[in-house]
């Protein structure tokens, strides 16, 4: 017991001052807890990314899929699948081209202009895409065995989305249960953050510098600080000042 809690604190401090992360410390994670299998739903954005880590400091096994429904950049599959490789998980392309058929939409149309009305939802929105991707992450779940399902849904920055809710998350959890007579658990750990906030828990699991750089959360699909021009560059890029000024106040992590 003694020792299990010399190493957890020690892993503690190596995430604190080292602000990166390895595949040994992801197995030394793993081997540390053992709570089970997880999937992760993942695009290899910054929120998507930070879930990723945070579950595998808490779950025996983890694996990540990604939806692919057209999105105006193919690039962004590419790099979820580069991350999922660097951080040795198993990742999957799950193809959902249906959903534009259904609704096509600012994400992947390029005549549709990324834009927002006041008092309306932007035009990167799209109807029900939550409720799609979490039950078919359900699905895929219960047949490799798995309980938990992560995903980076957050009703603080959600900009309207009524699937982002966690009312919306809390009712799909029990009509999910019901629906496949299993008991999943599904994880937002971003539900109350802000994006200063989802930078902080990303620094806090060792993993800033990776999601800083190795992530895209950009419309227009560049890496790491994106293009700087887009709204969602913008939210990302001023919730990361926020968070740096407030490190710097507080002397850094500890
Ligand atoms: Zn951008």
């Amino acid at each position: 017991m003694k020792k299990d809690q010399e190493q957890m604190n020690n892993n503690q401090a190596a995430s604190a001052d080292g602000r990166h992360w390895d595949a040994s410390n992801r197995r030394h994670a793993q081997s540390e807890r053992k709570q089970g299998k997880a999937v992760v739903v993942f695009s290899g954005g910054q929120d998507s990314t930070t879930c990723l880590f945070w579950a595998l400091q808490r779950f025996e096994e983890v694996e990540t899929i990604t939806f692919d429904y057209g999105q105006r950049h193919k690039s962004e599959l590419e790099h979820a699948k580069a991350i999922a490789g660097k951080l040795g998980v198993p990742h999957r392309i799950l193809d959902m081209s249906l959903l534009n058929q259904l609704a096509p939409n600012a994400l992947t149309r390029d005549d549709i202009a990324i834009e927002q009305e006041e008092g309306e939802l932007p035009s990167t929105f799209v109807e029900g895409r939550n409720l799609l991707f979490f039950s078919f992450a359900a699905v895929y779940a219960k047949q490799i065995g798995a309980r938990h399902i992560v995903t980076g849904v957050c009703e603080t920055d959600f900009s309207g989305y009524p699937d982002c809710r966690d009312v919306f998350v809390k009712s799909l959890n029990v009509t999910l249960n019901l629906a496949m007579d299993y008991g999943f658990v599904l994880h937002t750990p971003l539900m109350w953050l802000d994006k200063a906030d989802t930078w902080r828990l990303a620094d806090q699991l060792g993993a800033f510098d990776f999601v800083r750089t190795e992530t895209v959360t950009c419309y227009n699909g560049l890496p790491g600080d994106g293009c700087g021009e887009c709204p969602s560059c913008k939210l990302r890029q001023a919730g990361l000042e926020r968070y740096l000024a407030d490190r710097e106040q507080e002397g850094g992590i500890s």
